[in-house]
């Protein structure tokens, strides 16, 4: 026998297999709402004009092409610690964040993974919203941890069960490492109010729990990278330590050329050298050392202060594209006389939209109206534009009744 005929087939990607779907689809006006990428009001992908500057920049300097350090780009790694925890905040002044440079967003999470598997002193178990995004589980299982659940989601109110949340957080054994998405949570699009983030700050740190934040989307939420990141920033003014993955793909448009940083911040500058020697420790045998160009990129954008204005307007500008978006779609529905209550989708925030259709309603909506998106209900809502949102709302009418 063949060396792989034990090789079972796999399952194909959920998100692939819609993409497949879409593109067999012969009708003209179909919409693709699967894909997790911003999309223009044409519906076409979207180079920030700040990234065809800084990429100009970087490629007339005539930069060689040596190995970045394990750690990657400084310029690149320093600025991205302060766009997340601020410019005036204590772990920067105190030099006691430990930083990489990461293959974007994935790629720091599974740096956490390790890091946490061969460090972590308390219980390997992690725990994330249930639901949360899908790569989550797999990541942090092939890291060698146990993934477990807390509540997150609402069904009847289509909103966060707050209550449910905090009291998954308070059963859980103490100092439980505990998954936060820092903003516009994927894939349900609805986040804790500032007022709720302070009672989650004060559980977690009741039961000694490490928190771990995946910050995938600053600025690409509200709009404004300041507000996005105040969930981080709170956790640090209530003196927690705790774990930061920061990915460039949706805030700068960088999805391939895989930017991103993994944080630690630690309880000294004595503390920080110490971790930030086993970091390099993990990744070495992992990849080496990080690749530039993109690195490279977000340096600029990041240390250049009219590119960086520049980038803030633009980061500001796809935001309010989907909250519009979000308000047109609900307004069509109400207009088409839809008798359900169509709040949530501008309650909520960032790329995704939970509309609370059905898996066999998301089936008629692909089957029926070409309308393309995952099983869960989840819609892109940055593939909504204002040619299609329309025939969408038409779309969403027709099989919600
Ligand atoms: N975390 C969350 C919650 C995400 O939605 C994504 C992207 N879909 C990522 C992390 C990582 O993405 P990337 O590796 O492209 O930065």
């Amino acid at each position: 026998a063949s060396t792989w005929s034990g090789v079972k087939q796999g399952p194909p990607d959920a998100i692939l297999g819609i993409t497949e779907a879409f593109k067999a689809d012969s009708f003209s006006e179909k919409i693709n709402l699967g894909v997790g990428a911003y999309r223009d009001d044409k519906g076409k992908p979207y180079v920030l004009p700040s990234v065809r500057t800084a990429e100009e920049k970087v490629v007339t300097s005539g930069l060689d092409k040596e190995y970045a350090g394990i750690t990657g780009v400084p310029s690149f790694t320093k600025a991205a610690a302060v766009l997340a925890y601020g410019a005036d905040s204590p772990v920067i002044k105190e030099d006691r964040v430990a930083i990489t440079q990461s293959i974007s967003g994935t790629g720091a999470l599974r740096i956490g993974g390790a890091f946490l598997e061969r460090f972590y002193p308390h219980g390997k178990a992690i725990y994330i919203p249930n639901p949360s995004w899908a790569n989550h589980k797999a990541v942090f299982s092939d890291s060698g941890l146990e993934v477990k659940q807390y509540k997150y989601y609402n069904k009847d109110t289509i909103g966060l069960d707050f209550d449910g949340m905090i009291a998954d957080l308070k059963s859980a054994p103490n100092q439980s490492i505990v998954l936060l998405h820092a903003c516009a949570h994927n894939p349900t699009g609805i986040d804790p109010t500032p007022e709720q983030w302070k009672q989650i700050s004060k559980v977690v740190k009741e039961k000694e729990h490490y928190p771990f934040f995946d910050m995938a989307y600053q600025g690409f939420a509200s709009g404004d990278t300041d507000k996005d990141a105040l969930p981080v920033r709170l956790f640090i003014e209530e003196g927690h330590g705790l774990i930061l993955c920061q990915s460039f793909a949706k805030n700068m448009g960088l999805y391939g050329e895989r930017v991103g940083a993994f944080s630690i911040v630690c309880d000294s500058a004595e503390e920080k050298k110490r971790v930030d020697s086993q970091i390099k420790i993990l990744v070495r045998p992992l990849y080496s050392n990080p690749p530039v160009h993109g690195a490279r990129i977000a340096s600029e954008i990041l240390n250049d202060p009219s590119l960086n204005k520049q980038w803030l307007g633009e980061v500001k500008g796809m935001a309010d594209r989907i909250i519009e978006m979000r308000a047109l779609l609900k307004k069509n529905l109400q207009e088409l006389g839809s008798k359900h209550n169509w709040d949530h989708i501008t309650n909520q925030i960032g790329m995704f939209a939970y509309t609370g259709l059905t898996s066999e309603q998301m089936d008629k909506l692909a089957k029926e109206h070409s309308v393309y998106a995952t099983k869960d209900g989840r819609i892109s809502v940055a593939g909504i534009t204002s040619g299609n949102v329309k025939r969408l709302a038409e779309s969403i009418f027709k099989v919600t009744g």
